[in-house]
């Protein structure tokens, strides 16, 4: 039987990243095991929004982390391209938002970061002239984010991996463990039984599925999300954009597409595979391009083309669950992304790696994120009402 000093569950883009930290850290002997194919969970339809723009202190630092990471994402990984595309970002919120959308400009630029907050009609006679600004009180500018092909990402992660030694499972089910006391011995999948020192759980909205028989539940509900993709209009939006105020997110996707996607997911018990509507239901069209018309009114002019649906592993506070199980030694755990883990992968791909290699998170300070939270109540919700800002 085959012995790992790693073994990681699961290969979207925390797992990948995951991997990739570990073998750049030295430690390849790691097997990371797949029960589709590396990026084709969740991963595979993120909107992969990169930005700065977080309430909470930690994943503000990761976030930028993470930025710098993406956009030099070819020297990190030596992969065949770049993933990053720089559209700019612009943060809308009312004057209940005004406070918090200082407090956290101001905080990134004490960080370096090219960011302003903007009156919206200055910003609408500097930027995007066919702006509707009712109901907003200000613009934060974030030039330098974008967004990822995010797919993409994952597979540069694990050509890093592979070449550095480790091993990579892909179509095989992990279906249970061997476990004693507090120790987890073996994972068993649907192929074959193999021993670790350290297994990760990064299975995202498959957590509790893979967790069962160890008799762990974590505290994560799913929850859906469609993705509306229209055509531009006449005068291309070139920008990417969040708005508090009428609860949508959207970007430019390539040259000819705008994507539209909410800021408040649904809640229900459908099976988590992502996928695709065959043509775009008449009420993903209505709310997404209805909210986001408002604001960019020429979107009324524009064609739906397709629509895509995806799952989010909320937890209460829409926060990452990061670091060790309560009840398992070698468990660790880094899921419960909530809707905004994308962007911050290459973050938790370092948290965990320093994890198993120091014994401690060494970049940036877990402790408001870790399982402890939800047993002493410390809710780290975001600022804003939509928890997925974070
Ligand atoms: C529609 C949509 C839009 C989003 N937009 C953004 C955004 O703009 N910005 C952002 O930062 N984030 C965004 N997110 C969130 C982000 O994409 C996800 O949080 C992140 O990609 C999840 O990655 P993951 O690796 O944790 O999970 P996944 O990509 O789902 O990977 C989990 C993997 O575990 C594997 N697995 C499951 N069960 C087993 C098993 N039994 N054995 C072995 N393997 C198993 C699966 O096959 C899968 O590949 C979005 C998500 C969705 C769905």
């Amino acid at each position: 039987m085959n012995r790992y000093r790693v073994i990681i569950i699961g290969l979207g883009s925390t797992g990948s990243s995951i991997l990739y930290n570990l073998v750049r850290m030295g430690i390849s002997d790691v097997l990371a095991i797949d029960a589709r194919c590396p990026g084709c969970g969740q991963t595979s339809r993120s909107s992969a929004l990169i930005r700065l723009h977080y309430t909470h202190p930690t994943l503000r630092d990761m976030a930028i982390y993470s930025w710098r990471f993406w956009r030099r994402y070819v020297e990190e990984t030596g992969y065949i391209h770049e993933v990053f595309h720089e559209t700019g970002i612009g943060f809308a919120g009312g004057e209940d938002h005004l406070k918090t959308m200082e407090e956290v400009v101001n905080s990134l630029k004490s960080s370096g970061i090219d960011v302003e907050l903007y009156d919206p009609e200055i910003f609408k006679q500097e930027f995007y002239r066919e702006l509707d600004v009712t109901g907003l009180a200000g613009i934060a500018w974030e030039p330098g984010s974008g967004y990822c092909d995010a797919y993409d990402a994952v597979q540069g992660f694990v050509d890093y991996a592979l070449k550095g030694g480790a091993e990579v499972n892909t179509r095989e089910r992990v279906i249970g463990f061997e476990f004693e006391d507090d120790t987890i011995n073996k994972v068993k999948t649907d192929k074959g039984v193999y021993e670790a020192e350290y297994i990760v759980n990064s299975s995202g909205v498959w957590t509790n599925e893979v967790l069962k028989s160890l008799g762990i539940e974590l505290p994560i509900k799913l929850a859906r999300e469609d993705v509306l993709y229209v055509s531009q209009p006449n005068r291309k939006i070139w920008f990417g954009w969040g708005d508090f105020s009428l609860g949508f997110y959207s970007r430019p996707d390539g040259e000819t597409r705008y994507l539209i996607g909410g800021l408040e997911p649904v809640y229900n018990g459908f099976d988590p595979e992502p996928g695709e509507y065959s043509s775009p239901p008449i009420d993903v069209v209505e709310d997404r391009l209805g909210r986001a018309a408002k604001r960019f009114p020429l979107l009324n002019d524009t064609t739906p083309i397709s629509a895509i649906y995806g799952f989010y592993d909320v937890t209460s506070d829409f926060q990452p669950i990061i670091g060790y199980d309560l009840k398992y030694r070698n468990l660790l755990h880094l899921v419960g992304l909530s809707g905004h883990g994308f962007k911050l992968a290459p973050a938790y791909g370092l948290t965990i790696a320093e994890l198993i290699r120091y014994g401690e998170s060494r970049r940036f300070n877990i402790s408001s994120l870790t399982l402890e939270r939800f047993k002493i109540g410390k809710d780290q919700h975001s600022r804003y009402k939509y928890g997925i800002i974070g």
